[in-house]
């Protein structure tokens, strides 16, 4: 790769390792006062990718200190069998954070499930009264992807207040708390998705532009503003030249001239999800304090006050 890539280019992998060094500490200094953080992974059914991403997160729990119980349960669990758990997991106090890895089955109700989840140990902050939280600038647990996507912003660019930022996609894993976020950051946002007219002039309009779509390529330099920064959440597979590959939603290739920094995929944004969600364990743990005096609970992870 030469400099000038080099130079341009916002290093997740990176990023992700500074923020699991954070992590790993906070958990020593936990430990240090008698809290032990504990992360519970809820797998139903055998989905390849689920299972992958479910080794990984245990994984890095491991790695930071904290304790992962991990429950897999057959793809033919009843809705109530899996509640039951969920309630088993609030009610146990050494159990901190609670994640059930999407998407579920198709003959369970995920939004019952998600809200069964007590929000205080929902680090994926998918609950409603997270999200509801998160649009009033409150302080509480934050979707990991767009939290991880907010550092690498604020890691590369410093200061992003009063910035233009175009989110494309208004899902309410990325899209929807980006954009929440980003205002909490002072930028003036614009969302787009697959119903905007003139997407490609709305785009070209962004000093930050997040594409979490899910289509190979869509964004080119035709769409974007000369220095922009770009995030490029898109995962997305395809086949070329007889081989299978990850690609963005963002043609890298293309982009790099034009743009002043941008996340490569992979190995941009993906490590930052994972460990936003370390991060979060982080947070619950503190939240369910019974004197949050005895450590300060403020970190990126949650969400202050704003106006
Ligand atoms: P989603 O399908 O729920 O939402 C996609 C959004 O894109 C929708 O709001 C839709 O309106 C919009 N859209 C679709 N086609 C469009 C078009 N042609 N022009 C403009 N907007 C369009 O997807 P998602 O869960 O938000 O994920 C988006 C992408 O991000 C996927 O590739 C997914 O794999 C990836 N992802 C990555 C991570 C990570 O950790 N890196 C995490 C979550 C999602």
């Amino acid at each position: 790769m030469n400099r000038h890539i080099t130079s341009k280019l916002i290093d997740g992998k990176a990023a992700a390792a500074r923020v699991l060094a954070e992590a790993t500490l906070e958990v020593r200094k936990m430990k240090a006062i008698g809290i032990e953080p504990a992360l519970a992974v809820v797998l139903v059914g055998h989905d390849p990718a689920s299972q992958v991403y479910v080794r990984n997160k245990v994984l890095r729990a491991e790695e930071c200190g904290i304790r992962s119980l991990e429950h897999r349960l057959p793809a033919d669990t009843r809705e109530a069998e899996l509640l039951a758990l969920i309630a088993e997991l609030n009610a146990d106090a050494s159990v901190h954070g609670i994640l059930v890895q999407l998407p579920l089955p198709a003959h369970i109700d995920e939004h019952r499930v998600l809200q069964a989840v007590n929000p205080l140990k929902d680090v994926d902050g998918f609950h409603a009264e997270n999200v509801g939280g998160l649009s009033q600038g409150r302080e509480v647990l934050t979707p990991c992807t767009p939290a991880g996507c907010l550092r690498l912003l604020q890691d590369s660019c410093g200061d992003i207040s009063g910035k233009h930022a175009v989110v494309i996609g208004r899902s309410n894993i990325v899209g929807k708390p980006m954009a929440a976020l980003l205002l909490k950051a002072h930028c003036s946002v614009t969302v787009v998705h697959s119903k905007s007219a003139n997407l490609r002039e709305l785009c070209r309009q962004a000093d930050i532009l997040v594409a979490a779509v899910g289509r190979p390529r869509l964004v080119d330099a035709d769409w974007l503003k000369p220095g922009a920064v770009v995030i490029d959440v898109g995962i997305n597979r395809v086949d070329e030249d007889g081989r299978s590959r990850l690609v963005g939603d963002v043609d890298f290739d293309s982009a790099l001239p034009q743009v002043s920094a941008i996340t490569p995929v992979p190995g941009g944004v993906g490590p930052m999800t994972i460990a936003y969600l370390m991060k979060n364990t982080l947070a619950a743990a503190r939240l369910q304090q019974p004197a949050p005096s005895t450590l300060a609970l403020r970190t990126e992870a949650t969400c202050p006050s704003i106006s």
